[in-house]
């Protein structure tokens, strides 16, 4: 809470005001990059600027994801744009495109021609996307095999692919044409026997949604079904990415506040004080 925060804070004022790297470095990284995130938001400049050269670019991207991203325009501009290019591209594909969509054109190219080429090239794919449609909230960080594998080809494969994945816990199977034929749980994986095949234990009927679905579809759809993820594919059934729960409360979140605000904008037009002045 606020008041651990507090004395966390405290600990880490003394390791940066005394340029404890390694200090600062170890008080920080242990807390949950939500709390990074809050006491990162009420520094001054000049400590943000220092606390930038005391992470990686990989540390500073974890916790920028936990930061409303209509609010941190000033912190990517502030940061040497080397640096900032690095965290887009540490950060998650679909987080950096919501931060992209409130910059500047300019700055945006400017981000992406710096930036390492195959995460700029995901985030230029994202960004194509229509507003508040599955595809511009969906992530392209997902697990794929072939239905022809075997449970133990399946599980090397998942392994490798791990560290960069949104989520471990569904694998996408797909046929020849690339097309969409199959999921299959971690659970299953696990459970089966490696020399099984993926065909064998996938279930062949998967809920997905399309690129241009309404994002307050998908919502329905996540909630409806329970699902941890749905895939998102083109008119082919081709997948294209992958829209992951906690990305959903998110957009649940700005909805309920779009339909708050429409509320608002026609209460007022009948409040008595408005009135005072019409
Ligand atoms: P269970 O709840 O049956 O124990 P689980 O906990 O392994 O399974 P859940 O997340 O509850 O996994 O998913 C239930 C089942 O739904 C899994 O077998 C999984 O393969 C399957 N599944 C996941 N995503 C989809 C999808 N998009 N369409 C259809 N089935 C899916
Ligand atoms: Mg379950």
């Amino acid at each position: 809470d606020d008041q651990e925060r507090q004395e966390v804070w405290a600990n880490i004022k003394d390791a940066l005001f005394n340029d404890h790297i390694d200090q600062f470095r170890a008080e920080f990284l242990e807390l949950h990059p939500y709390d990074q995130a809050r006491i990162f938001e009420g520094r001054d400049v000049d400590v943000r600027m220092q606390i930038y050269t005391y992470l990686s670019p990989e540390e500073v991207a974890d916790f920028m994801e936990h930061i409303d991203y209509d609010e941190v325009e000033p912190f990517f501009t502030e940061m040497d744009p080397r640096f900032a290019a690095q965290v887009f591209a540490e950060m998650s594909a679909d987080d950096a495109v919501d931060i992209f969509n409130e910059l500047d054109k300019a700055k945006v190219a400017s981000f992406l021609t710096i930036m390492d080429g195959e995460a700029a090239e995901e985030i230029k794919d994202l960004l194509h996307y229509e507003e508040k449609t599955a595809g511009s909230i969906m992530t392209t960080e997902f697990v794929v095999v072939k239905a022809g594998m075997t449970i133990k080809e399946a599980m090397v494969h998942l392994r490798t692919e791990a560290p960069d994945a949104e989520t471990i816990y569904y694998t996408y199977v797909i046929n020849e044409d690339k097309r969409l034929v199959g999921v299959i749980s971690l659970r299953d994986l696990i459970i089966s026997e490696e020399e099984w095949m993926i065909s064998d234990v996938m279930n062949e009927r998967v809920v997905s949604v399309s690129v241009g679905e309404d994002q307050e579809e998908v919502a329905r759809m996540v909630r409806d079904y329970d699902f941890l993820a749905l895939p998102v594919v083109d008119f082919q059934d081709h997948l294209l990415g992958i829209i992951t729960v906690d990305d959903i409360m998110d957009v649940m979140e700005e909805e309920a506040s779009d339909d708050y605000s429409k509320l608002a904008a026609i209460s007022d037009v009948d409040s008595p004080d408005d009135n005072a002045f019409a």
